[in-house]
C-alpha cells in the first residue's frame, strides 16, 4: 500500500555535516521503498543546501514553518518566497511545538492561505492538548479545522494534508492507539466534508505522535491514515530505515 511519511527533524542535528549524513541515509531508504513518499523537513538553516545537493526524485522537502507575509520587518522569520526560492514544495503549518510558542488559530489560518496561494502543499498540524472522557477533544479538533480551512476553495483543498498529532502523544514512549485514531480519521474527514462537501473526501490524513518502527504499520493499517508524521525517530538513521522498510512491505 502507498503511504506518506513526513520526517520532522525539528531542531536537529547540530551540524550541517550531520544533516548531510542523515539526508544521505534517508535518500538511500527512499530509493528502495518505492511505495513510500518521504517528505523531509530539516531546520530552515539547512534546507537550501540539502535541497540543492539532492539530485533524486524520490524525496520532497518541507519547511518546518513559514511566515504568512511574503516580506517585511519580521525578524527571525522565513518567508514562503524564500522557501520557494530554495525549491522546497511543502510547509508544516501549526505544529504543536509552534502553537506552544504562541502561534494562534488565526496565524495558522493565514499561513494555510498564504501557503496555498504560493502553491505549496501545507501540512496542517492539529490535535488536542489533553483528553477527558467527555469527548471535548472532538470539539477542539473541529474548531481547529474550521478555523484553518474556512474560505478555502475545493480545488485548493485537494493540495492540503492534515497531520493529526495529539499533543499528549508527541515526544512520548508510545503512540495513540490505532483504533482511536481510526475514529479520529473518520471524524476529521466528516468535519471537512461537512464544510466543503465532496472535495473533503480525498483529503490526505496523517497521524503523528511517537511513531516508531514498531507501531507504524498498525497505525497505518488500523488507523486508516494515508501516512505518518515522524519526529525523533526520523533523525535516527537506523530506526528510520527500519520504519520505512516496514511500510515498504505493506
Ligand atoms: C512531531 O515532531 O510532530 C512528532 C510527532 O514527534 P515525535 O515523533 O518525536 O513524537
Amino acid at each position: 500500500m502507498k503511504s506518506i511519511v513526513v520526517a520532522n527533524w525539528k531542531m536537529n542535528p547540530a551540524s550541517l555535516r550531520d544533516a548531510k549524513k542523515l539526508l544521505e541515509s534517508t535518500r538511500k531508504v527512499a530509493e528502495v521503498a518505492k511505495n513510500v513518499s518521504i517528505v523531509v523537513a530539516p531546520p530552515s538553516l539547512y534546507l537550501r543546501e540539502l535541497r540543492a545537493a539532492y539530485k533524486g526524485k524520490r524525496l520532497s522537502f518541507a519547511a518546518q514553518n513559514a511566515h504568512f507575509e511574503s516580506e517585511g520587518s519580521f525578524t527571525g522569520e522565513t518567508s514562503l518566497p524564500q522557501i520557494r526560492d530554495a525549491r522546497v514544495t511543502h510547509v508544516l503549518v501549526g505544529h504543536a511545538e509552534r502553537r506552544a510558542m504562541g502561534e494562534t488559530d488565526e496565524d495558522v489560518k493565514k499561513k494555510v492561505h498564504a501557503a496555498l496561494d504560493a502553491k505549496f502543499t501545507p501540512i496542517l498540524c492539529i490535535g488536542e492538548t489533553s483528553r477527558s472522557s467527555g469527548g471535548e477533544h472532538y470539539v477542539y479538533v473541529r474548531q481547529q479545522l474550521s478555523g484553518a480551512l474556512r474560505d478555502i476553495t475545493p480545488t485548493k483543498l485537494a493540495s492540503i494534508m492534515i497531520a493529526y498529532e495529539p499533543v499528549w502523544a508527541i515526544g512520548k514512549d508510545t503512540s495513540m492507539g490505532a483504533r482511536e485514531m481510526h475514529e479520529m480519521t473518520i471524524f476529521i474527514r466528516k468535519t471537512i466534508v461537512d464544510m466543503h462537501n465532496g472535495a473533503g473526501m480525498n483529503i490526505k490524513i496523517l497521524y503523528g505522535g511517537s511513531v516508531d518502527e514498531k507501531n507504524a504499520a498498525d497505525m497505518l493499517i488500523n488507523g486508516d491514515v494515508n501516512g505518518l508524521l515522524v519526529g525523533r525517530v526520523s533523525t535516527q538513521a537506523a530506526r528510520f530505515a527500519s520504519l520505512i522498510s516496514v511500510l515498504a512491505d505493506l
